[in-house]
């Protein structure tokens, strides 16, 4: 194999532990890494967590040291965008001119932050987040205001507003619904969270919608659809993320909402492969296809697409895991439920630890827990398994979780 070539376009988690593991799998040839940031692969997650409140560095919150890049010879071009993909030659050129011939391909492209489609939304004082860059310009702004709008109650919103609280920065929050988090946890976990940020001091506008960005040279405020303005010197747009799959487009491979592929991680070209925030894969075990935003999916789809590259791939149908951290409340969420019936907490969440599931009919297709230590990898076999379970048993904190799991799993 050493004469073969991979190039990893994207060098975020995913491409990060994809290139481990090749290594850790025995590939030997060559790995090219085109990483448009400057940067060397890092983690997202600490962004609008302990980097945006200042406790964790730019060194610590980096994938690995730099010489285990070197030590695995991964050769990594920073601030090199990779500019398109000629599937005929099986080349990809990059913005300095070169060209990088390929034996194997992997798409690890992530997604963008989404900016606010919005008159004004250029203004100085608005800002997105996504890069480690990002978060330094929102802290120093947010710091040297003393002041912040959130636009947007979902995950990294609702981090965003809690990081910035805990440097006692005055936070409002101003969302399109009426409870954060209500789209994916619906509108009793959004109730825990909403009363959370209140106790924090948040100011959340509810049910607004915005409307503009206003301001001179800089931005004073956001108008909402009501007529009212809210003074803000300082916004935060956390309004979603789209998937840059545009080179995978141009390059004819289909794309519909990311690049679609198997559940071994392929293209509609076998020797190209796509993972992480880019991939729209079909899930064996949600029976979709599904693009997942998530830090585990990435860690994960890094995993298993070095198998699948080496021909010895096994279909990927892990539930996806998702975890977040506002203030002391630490939780982690395993599912991606397209509906469910009903909602059953085991434990009650006004005391600040419990667990909450979502049913559809009496499997459980999601589940939570908020400083539950230890119980994540039941939730996960619990939804992987696909068993039926009594809700009862489920909502009684004195009967073991893992008593309702198949005996053989
Ligand atoms: C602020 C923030 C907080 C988050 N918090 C959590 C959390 O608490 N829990 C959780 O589960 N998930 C969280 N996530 C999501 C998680 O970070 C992502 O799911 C994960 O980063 C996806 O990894 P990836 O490798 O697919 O893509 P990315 O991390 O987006 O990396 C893709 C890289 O590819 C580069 N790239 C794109 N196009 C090109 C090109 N043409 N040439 C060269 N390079 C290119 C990009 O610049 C980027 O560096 C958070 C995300 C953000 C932004």
């Amino acid at each position: 194999m050493s004469e073969r070539t991979i190039v990893i376009v994207g060098a975020g988690l995913g491409a990060a532990r994809a290139a481990v593991n090749l290594r850790k799998e025995g590939f030997d040839g060559r790995i090219v890494m085109l990483a448009e940031e400057a940067e060397l692969p890092y983690e997202r997650p600490p962004l609008s967590k302990e980097y945006l409140r200042g406790t964790k560095s730019r060194d610590e919150v980096r994938v690995r040291p730099a010489d285990g890049w070197v030590a695995d010879r991964v050769e990594i071009l920073t601030a090199t965008r990779a500019t398109d993909i000629d599937l005929r030659s099986r080349e990809v050129g990059t913005d300095d001119g070169r060209r990088f011939g390929f034996w194997r391909l992997l798409l690890a492209t992530g997604a963008e932050a989404l900016p606010l489609p919005l008159p004004g939304a250029d203004l100085p004082g608005v800002f997105t987040l996504r890069t480690v860059d990002d978060a330094d310009a929102i802290r120093a702004a947010a710091l040297a205001a003393g002041e912040v709008t959130v636009i947007g109650g979902g995950w990294i919103g609702a981090e965003v507003a809690a990081s910035l609280r805990q440097v006692d920065v005055a936070v409002t929050m101003v969302m399109r619904g009426s409870l954060p988090l209500e789209r994916v946890l619906g509108p009793e976990v959004g109730t825990v969270y909403r009363d959370l940020h209140l106790a924090h001091g948040v100011r959340i506008v509810p049910d607004a919608r915005v409307e503009a960005v206003v301001g001179g040279g800089a931005a004073t405020g956001v108008r909402l659809a009501d007529g009212s303005t809210v003074a803000a010197l300082v916004i935060v747009a956390c309004v979603g993320a789209r998937p840059r799959d545009e080179l995978a487009r141009a390059a004819g491979l289909v794309v519909s909402d990311g690049i679609e592929v198997d559940a071994l991680l392929r293209t509609s070209d076998p020797d190209v492969f796509a993972i992480g925030d880019v991939a729209a894969q079909w899930h064996p075990l949600l029976d979709a296809r599904v693009r997942i935003e998530h830090w585990d999916t990435a860690r994960r789809h890094g995993i298993a697409v070095a198998k699948s590259m080496l021909d010895r791939g096994a279909p990927f149908r892990k539930a996806p895991y998702f975890y977040s951290d506002q203030y002391d409340l630490d939780m982690e969420y395993v599912g991606h439920p397209a509906r469910w019936d009903r909602l059953v907490f085991r434990g009650d969440p006004a005391a600040g630890s419990f667990c909450a599931f979502w049913l559809d009919g009496s499997r459980v297709a999601a589940g939570l827990n908020a400083r539950v230590p230890g119980v994540s990898p039941v939730i996960a076999k619990l939804v992987e398994s696909e068993v039926e379970v009594d809700p009862a048993a489920l909502a009684d904190p004195d009967l073991p979780l893992e008593s309702l799991l198949p005996s053989d799993t």
